[in-house]
């Protein structure tokens, strides 16, 4: 037996690449990033790459970017590789020659088709471990099966509690492919042994692997880790998300102006609690808090809106540097920054996701506004529209330019409105359509300042004037 575990822990996280980054996987990541941190353990990263095609250096970076925009930097010493899994071919393979021959596995020559009917005539499930007692060698056409004892294999969970699977329900699992290939329960337990690792937290989906993989391990004479099955991510429909049906791919997230911390605050949400009422917490909290006790075992709901909601709250807790910082990106470049800023901290409270800012000001950086037939219609039909423009655009023009500021201009529409028998509101529904084209947006007397007297008098009148006809 090698040694217990009682070195530091080691935490793993070992993505296939898939060519996106799974939100589920970022949540495991974050678990197991969590987990190392409070600790002083490592995070090993370790990609399994054995069936994918593309080009390694590609999967490699958009992983390591991945990571780090989590704030899982591969800089950090808690962070230690990427391991590549098809570097360990070789050992995979050894170790299944070691199991060949202390009799823990088996070749088998049935074919697939064979097996199927043979399983079907004895009216059972699989493979019945026919060829256990054949005395086969390795050869052409053959795979290599695990000899599964009889009994229980007792899992023991740091989520789920002691688990325990009968043994006679597994079938003789293939380790190697026919065509020498090592499968994934024989090359994630080899790497797992090579790389030290101490503690397997991982998707629910890989429970049914595990009493496998620890009879595996076992029958090698190592150390069992301790295991951890975090609970699925699922959809509204309470459906496992997939890629065809839901979003999922982190990226896309990051794209449209997700924050990175609002949504590892949100990821760390699902399927855990600290056990109070609190869910947005910074990082640094988060990470002396996180256990495995805390995880439940319900599906966690994978909600878009909710994540918007932390969003915004992330967003409005930026200083207005940090916010104009963050938002920069969005904005096409041409826009001028300085005017921006003066629209910024009127506009940082409204946001759900950075992305959406500049479709929200468009109107300030553009010569005409776009008109929203919808909101014109329905604003420049009512029986004062043209009235209250007029009163407007006279009180207006007697503001001095250099006095046309948000509460001059708040005050002279609260002072015309008032024969017309309108709440603010009401009276603004013109004045806003003039100039930015929509019944909604940022702060409209903010707006006009930031527009200047000549800019706004000159929308008003472009809009007064197509009412008459
Ligand atoms: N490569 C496996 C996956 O992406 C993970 C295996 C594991 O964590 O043990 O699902």
């Amino acid at each position: 037996m090698d040694t217990p575990h009682d070195e530091a822990p080691r935490f793993r996280f070992a993505p296939s690449p898939t060519g996106f980054f799974h939100v589920g996987g970022a949540r495991t990541a974050l678990f197991n990033w969590a987990l190392a941190r409070r600790c002083g353990g490592r995070f090993v990263l370790r990609i399994e790459d054995t069936d994918a095609e593309r080009n390694r250096d590609e999967w490699i970076d958009g992983i390591i970017d991945a990571l780090a925009w989590l704030g899982i930097s591969a800089d950090d010493p808690t962070f230690e590789g990427p391991y590549m899994q098809s570097d360990n071919r070789q050992a995979h393979i050894d170790v299944a020659t070691r199991l060949f021959e202390s009799g823990h596995a088996y070749y088998c020559d049935l074919t697939p088709d064979q097996i199927a009917e043979r399983a079907a005539a004895e009216g059972g499930a699989g493979y019945g471990g026919w060829s256990r007692d054949a005395g086969l060698g390795p050869g052409p056409g053959r795979v290599l099966r695990f000899r599964v004892p009889d009994g229980t294999t007792v899992v023991s969970d740091g989520v789920r509690g002691e688990v325990e699977f009968d043994n006679a329900v597994i079938e003789d699992f293939v380790l190697v492919r026919s065509d020498g290939s090592p499968v994934f329960n024989l090359a994630n337990v080899v790497d797992d042994h090579l790389m030290g690792i101490t503690d397997v937290v991982r998707a629910e989906e890989h429970l049914s692997n595990t009493p496998k993989q620890q009879m595996l391990v076992t029958a090698l004479g190592w150390a069992v880790p301790r295991w951890g099955h975090v609970p699925v991510l699922v959809n509204e429909q309470r459906k496992k998300l997939s890629k065809r049906r839901d979003r999922v791919a982190l990226e896309q997230y990051r794209d449209e102006g997700y924050l990175a911390d609002a949504m590892v605050n949100y990821l760390m949400t699902l399927g855990w609690s600290a056990g109070d009422d609190v869910e947005i917490r910074p990082w640094a909290e988060i990470e002396q808090l996180f256990d495995l006790g805390g995880v439940n075992l319900s599906p966690a709901f994978f909600d878009v809106r909710k994540l918007g909601a932390f969003n915004g709250e992330y967003i409005r807790a930026l200083d207005t540097a940090a916010f104009t910082g963050a938002v920069d990106s969005w904005l096409p470049e041409q826009w001028d920054r300085t005017r921006f800023s003066l629209i910024a901290e009127h506009i940082q409270p409204r946001l759900t996701t950075l992305s959406e800012a500049a479709g929200v000001v468009d109107f300030l950086f553009s010569d005409e506004p776009v008109r929203d037939t919808s909101s014109w219609d329905k604003v420049m039909s009512t029986d004062y529209a043209a009235g209250l423009l007029d009163a407007v655009i006279e009180a207006y023009a007697a503001i001095d330019p250099d006095g046309f500021d948000a509460a001059t201009t708040k005050a002279e529409l609260e002072r015309v409105m008032e024969p017309f028998s309108l709440k603010l509101g009401k009276a603004q529904a013109p004045v806003r359509v003039a100039v930015t084209g929509r019944t909604v947006g940022p702060p409209l007397f903010e707006s006009l300042e930031v527009l200047g007297s000549d800019e706004t008098l000159r929308r008003l009148r472009a809009a007064r004037a197509d009412l008459v006809s």
